[in-house]
């Protein structure tokens, strides 16, 4: 059994907020709580966010996770003519690199219009988890030319339900289960003024269930696995 665990490192709520809680309180305790249960993640940085917070950036590698792009400072693609968002996603890779190697991408709001996987591939990317299955996508994982594409399997406020519930949702997800979650989720947004589905249950509520869903999937043993890891591993089948 394939799972993995990612997270869109981006300001807190685009585009409702401006203010990056999640990343000073949020995304230090989701550190520490993939450390304690020794699961590597993927962790998709707006190049933003790395630059304000090149600390963290440093965390996430030295710790053993993957590195992203998550855009240089959440620009939706299905909004901006294709050159100009070519430009975003080149300026975000530019800023990232710098920390390390970049070989996955995940587009803000999973909106990802199909003629970016030749714009991803020429820039040195090789695996991509825009699409998502909740919104219709069907195919499973499958390369786009040279890319890998790596769906979402539900949107993230899933992993905030009451775990009675959310354990069945779970059950019915077609593998590889890809979990996305963001760190402004696991700082309090109870009194913000954003959608009620991005503010029940987070705080420390998200970390407790997060962990709740890590140890579900170990109990059965399941594989965790990085973005990256899953490019070596269909490279492998291909052949
Ligand atoms: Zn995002």
């Amino acid at each position: 059994m394939l799972v993995s665990i990612t997270f869109d490192v981006e300001h807190d709520c685009p585009p409702y907020l401006m203010t990056t809680r999640g990343m000073e309180e949020g995304l230090p305790k989701l550190l520490d709580l993939m450390a304690e249960k020794n699961v590597r993640a993927t962790f998709f940085f707006t190049a933003e966010m790395a630059k304000r917070f090149p600390g963290l950036v440093k965390r996430v590698i030295d710790e053993g996770h993957e590195l992203g792009s998550h855009n240089y400072n959440h620009e939706r693609l299905d909004r901006l003519p294709r050159d100009e968002g070519e430009r975003t996603i080149v300026k975000s890779l530019e800023v990232l690199r710098e920390f390390g190697e970049v070989v996955s991408f995940r587009a803000p709001n999973l909106q990802f219009p199909n003629y970016y996987y030749d714009i991803l591939a020429k820039n040195g990317v090789l695996v991509d988890s825009s699409k998502a299955t909740y919104k219709g996508y069907r195919e499973g994982v499958r390369f786009f030319g040279e890319v890998l594409e790596v769906p979402a399997s539900t949107t993230s406020s899933v992993i905030r339900l009451p775990w009675r519930l959310q354990r069945l949702i779970h059950a019915r997800l077609r593998e590889p289960r890809v979990y996305f979650a963001h760190p402004w989720e696991f700082v309090p947004m109870q009194k913000e003024k954003i959608r009620w589905d991005c503010r029940f249950n987070t705080g420390n509520k998200a970390i407790e269930l997060l962990g709740m869903l890590i140890d579900h999937y170990r109990r059965q043993g399941a594989k965790f696995l990085t973005m990256g890891e899953y490019y070596e591993l269909y490279q492998k089948l291909k052949r």
